[in-house]
């Protein structure tokens, strides 16, 4: 027998030919073996009906499902390529009718369906990679949101928000909110557009096979989308930084109340007020409440004590 050189390509399955396979459910998988109807070797696959790891109940038995099998013999093709570890390069479609008791093979008829069930095949293949990669550029993004709170921090010193007045303070408060949650809101979005949400899908039939492969076929769609959602956050969320940042420089400052003192005479008088600056010898210079100046020498000083308010 001539030995068939490998090529990636489908070939077409008769009655005959989906004959010689045989299928069994076992767990969520469809074990099955046969002959490949290029090269004719034994070989063998598992169709995953589902793409990834679910904790929880066995899905019910699907009842039609197109799969899409890649010969994996053990024999030598030529020209094979290093990244393929087995077989001829071929691969064909098979509906399955899945009962009970018995896995029924038969040749696909729907060409749709052979496609679809191609990109399934590839999907599963690929979906250990495929998580792993979007996982580590999600650490990426949540290390960038953390990143925020230090960008947010930049413009909004403890000292100068506490200097502001009580509305002031409310606004600022208000706006490093929607500042961060844009911002985080913009960061999801952008990593969304870039790599998708991980989602766990389960085809267990041909309907649900479509439903995959046109949710599939919209994801360029739904990737710009987000990069657009993503962009807006973003730019709102610079804004709102600016408001910060505007209300920390241009709203006046609180006005900052002077320490008052209470001091008593000899006569047993009183003087309330601030201290001012004076520049006469052993004498406090005192400004009251009601704006006078007094001048109360030192030696005319019995106590000193500090007060949050004159009497009236
Ligand atoms: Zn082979
Ligand atoms: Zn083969």
């Amino acid at each position: 027998m001539v030995e068939l050189p490998h090529a990636s390509e489908r070939v077409t399955v008769d009655d005959a030919r989906a004959g010689t396979w045989s299928a069994r459910l076992a767990g969520d998988d469809v074990k099955l073996s046969g002959r490949c109807p290029g090269c004719r070797h034994e070989t063998n696959a598992v169709v995953a009906l589902r793409t990834a790891a679910l904790e929880g109940a066995a899905p019910d038995p699907p009842e039609e499902l197109t799969v899409s099998i890649a010969c994996h013999c053990r024999q030598p093709h030529s020209g094979r390529p290093d990244d393929a570890l087995a077989g001829c390069g071929r691969f064909w479609n098979l509906l399955l009718r899945i009962g009970p008791d018995a896995v029924i093979v038969s040749p696909a008829g729907d060409p749709e369906l052979d496609v679809a069930s191609d990109a399934w095949r590839e999907a599963t293949a690929a979906q250990v990679t495929d998580v792993r990669n979007a996982a580590e550029k999600w650490i990426g993004g949540i290390a960038a949101s953390y990143g925020l709170f230090g960008l947010a921090g930049v413009g909004i010193a403890k000292e100068s928000v506490a200097a502001l007045p009580l509305p002031g303070r409310i606004a600022v408060a208000i706006a490093v909110a929607v500042a961060v949650a844009l911002a985080g809101w913009a960061i999801v979005d952008a990593y969304r557009a870039a790599y998708a949400w991980p989602v766990v899908s389960a085809v267990r039939d041909n309907d649900e096979l479509r439903a995959w492969y046109a949710a599939r076929r919209t994801v360029g769609i739904r990737a710009a989308r987000h990069l657009r959602a993503a962009i807006r956050a973003a730019t709102v969320s610079l804004a709102a930084l600016m408001v910060v940042v505007g209300l920390i420089w241009f709203v006046p400052s609180k006005t900052v109340s002077e320490p008052l003192v209470q001091l008593t005479r000899t006569d047993d008088s009183r003087v309330c007020g601030a201290v001012v600056a004076s520049s006469s010898r052993a004498a406090l210079r005192m400004r009251r409440t009601d704006g006078e100046t007094v001048v109360v020498p030192a030696g005319d000083i019995v106590a000193v004590k500090p007060v949050r308010s004159c009497p009236g």
